[in-house]
């Protein structure tokens, strides 16, 4: 079997042999069967070190949620699952250390216990922490920066099997470069974040909220709460679902009034597409919870069905956001008969080079679409021809049809990241076709 032959001659490596059956290895989704399925798993620095030496190519996996194939690989993948224990919490420093194959599910309940949070979460708890920062991986909220401004420090292996450290304090410039690394850099085998003492979170759903009325007033909307979602289908001038997150904190608690501009406070708990049960979703109708039972929409103890949704997102400067919306607005009969549903959600400004929030406060047009790709792919070049005018950008992780070319035209520091990626991986050890197509350039190999 080829995955054991690779581990024998790798004897400082296991081989993982979760999927190694009739079932070629493939994305969360299920929309992308890899290239290989060959798969070292690493449980030490070491380990990860010795691997990254004797393998020409290698691409580091998460916990596979991406939908593109930016953590494809026809040559080798290294699993960082095992490490995945918290490192060290420092409570006076105000950050944990983590192994970086650790999952958001797995840190935050330890977190919360020691009297800490993080600051944001995305949509689903599990994901793993490196793979969602490398990719500039958000929640919602105005002043919240995406998941990747949490980081503090970073512990790399290199191309070459040497261990760099880099931290925001000390190494600022490399620093902003190597955190949204779309994992060019190296293996990411520590990673440290910005923790803050542990809150108290309501969520409240409102239902129906008229387009006029976000047009009119969608500052007001998305300061209502410490994280916004608006859910639409993009049918009947409406915004379906707003998901209002607040804190609990004294005196500026969310005062859930019954009428948000022309929007009802809903009377149950509501799943995005309404029509489906919310059991496996985070409580809402105001009851207090932790951060990390409110801030994502799914529960941590359900494990989400694979294979039945594609995702598409793009992010437009929070200056363009209305004008933004309407232009997809008027795509609705057009998107309505391939998509579940879409979310729009705010994202802080940052100064990760890669990160599409980079130096610019962002707003996200989110599509979970069908799992029907053929209808899906004609999609996004229309989506994208619409939004183009406001300098959008795609998601790292989700499916695109953007050119090379927009995107560095949209990532300005693309061209500081491509040499920096040189000085960690000179000889491209790390790249893979999605790297080559959208930041390196066309490669003969
Ligand atoms: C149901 C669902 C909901 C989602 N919700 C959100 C959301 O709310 N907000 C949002 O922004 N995104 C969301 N995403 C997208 C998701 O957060 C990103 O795709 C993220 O990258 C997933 O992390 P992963 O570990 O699964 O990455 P993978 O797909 O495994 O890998 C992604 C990239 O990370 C790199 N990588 C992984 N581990 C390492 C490592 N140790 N060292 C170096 N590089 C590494 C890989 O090489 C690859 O380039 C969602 C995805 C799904 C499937």
């Amino acid at each position: 079997m080829k995955l054991c032959a690779a581990a024998l001659a790798t004897p400082y490596v296991g081989c993982a042999l979760a999927w190694a059956g009739t079932e070629r290895l493939k994305n969360w989704a299920g929309n992308l069967e890899y290239g290989t399925d060959k798969v070292f798993t690493a449980t030490s620095l070491e380990q990860v070190q010795e691997s990254v030496k004797q393998n020409d190519r290698l691409k580091a996996l998460g916990t596979r949620h991406c939908f593109n194939n930016i953590a494809d690989s026809k040559d080798a993948f290294i699993s960082l699952k095992p490490m995945d224990k918290v490192i060290a919490l420092d409570p006076t420093k105000r950050t944990v250390t983590v192994s970086a194959g650790i999952t958001y599910g797995q840190l935050c309940p330890y977190l919360d216990e020691k009297g800490f949070a993080l600051h944001n979460l995305a949509s689903l708890p599990h994901i793993s922490v490196a793979g969602a920062c490398t990719t500039a991986t958000h929640g919602s909220g105005e002043k919240n920066g995406n998941l990747s401004t949490a980081v503090s420090a970073l512990e790399i292996v290199t191309a070459d099997g040497s261990v760099v450290n880099l931290s925001r304090e000390h190494d600022s410039d490399t620093f902003n470069g190597a955190v949204v690394g779309l994992g060019a850099l190296g293996v990411l085998t520590k990673v440290t974040l910005d923790v803050q003492p542990t809150y108290q979170m309501r969520q409240y759903v409102y239902e129906d909220l008229p387009f006029a009325a976000l047009k009119d007033h969608f500052d007001a909307i998305e300061a209502s709460g410490y994280s916004v979602s608006l859910f639409t289908d993009w049918q009947k001038q409406r915004v379906n679902e707003v998901w209002i997150k607040s804190r609990v904190e004294p005196g500026k608690e969310f005062r859930a009034t019954p009428e948000l501009f022309g929007a009802r406070l809903a009377t149950r708990n509501l799943h995005p597409i309404k029509e489906l049960s919310a059991e496996n979703c985070t409580e809402q109708m105001g009851v207090a919870g932790p951060w990390y039972e409110r801030l994502p929409h799914f529960r941590m103890g359900f494990t989400p069905s694979a294979g039945k949704e594609l995702q598409a997102e793009y992010f437009v400067p929070r200056k363009h956001a209305v004008e933004a919306i309407m232009a997809v607005e008027r795509l609705h009969d057009q998107v309505g008969p391939a998509l579940f549903i879409t979310e729009i959600r705010t994202i802080a400004a940052d100064m990760l080079w890669m990160s599409p929030c980079f130096e610019r406060d962002c707003v996200t047009i989110h599509f979970t679409w069908k799992p029907d790709w053929p209808a899906v792919s004609k999609l996004l070049p229309i989506i994208e021809r619409e939004l183009a005018p406001f300098d959008a950008c795609p998601h790292w992780g989700k499916l695109f049809t953007t050119s090379p070319t927009e995107l560095k035209r949209v990532h300005k520091k693309m061209p500081e990241f491509i040499d920096l990626c040189k000085q960690f991986d000179p000889k491209g050890k790390f790249r893979n076709q999605f790297l080559n197509q959208n930041v390196f350039g066309p490669s003969p190999n």
